[in-house]
């Protein structure tokens, strides 16, 4: 289980922009990388296009996995928007969390305001929260 996830501020605007590209609809993606640090952002449709839920398209999820191997990375999160700006898993949200390795991002939007990220980990229905350590400028390998 990760306690802790390194993400540039770079990839924190990649995620931003997708979800406010999706409003009002909920954006979602995956996060690969080594060792607890995020390597690349994969942005995924969400095909449940609502403001509420969200589901990744497959073809999106599959895509993400496959360059996520090939890199020899891991996944090591999932994220998605809360347009209505709820900074915590859902009940669904955490009913459908089945990678207990992976940190779950929230991108929280409260109406009119700026967007804020937190990170949980989500097992067999317990949430915990990770904290998200932030580096400046770009991804560097
Ligand atoms: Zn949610």
């Amino acid at each position: 289980m990760q306690n802790k996830l390194t993400i540039s501020k770079d990839q924190i605007q990649e995620m931003i922009a997708h979800a406010q590209a999706a409003l009002p609809n909920e954006a979602c993606g995956i996060l690969g990388g080594h060792a607890g640090r995020v390597q690349t952002v994969y942005p995924g449709e969400n095909v449940e296009n609502s403001p509420v839920i969200y589901r990744m398209k497959p073809q999106d999820q599959l895509r993400a996995m496959h360059a996520i191997q090939l890199s020899g990375g891991d996944l090591l999160g999932i994220f998605h928007s809360h347009t209505n700006g709820s900074t915590i898993p859902s009940e669904t949200d955490i009913s459908q969390a089945h990678y207990p390795d992976a940190v779950y991002i929230i991108l929280a939007r409260p109406p009119n305001g700026a967007w804020k990220t937190f990170g949980y980990n989500i097992t067999k229905g317990n949430i915990h929260k990770i904290t998200l350590q932030v580096e400046p400028g770009p991804y560097v390998g």
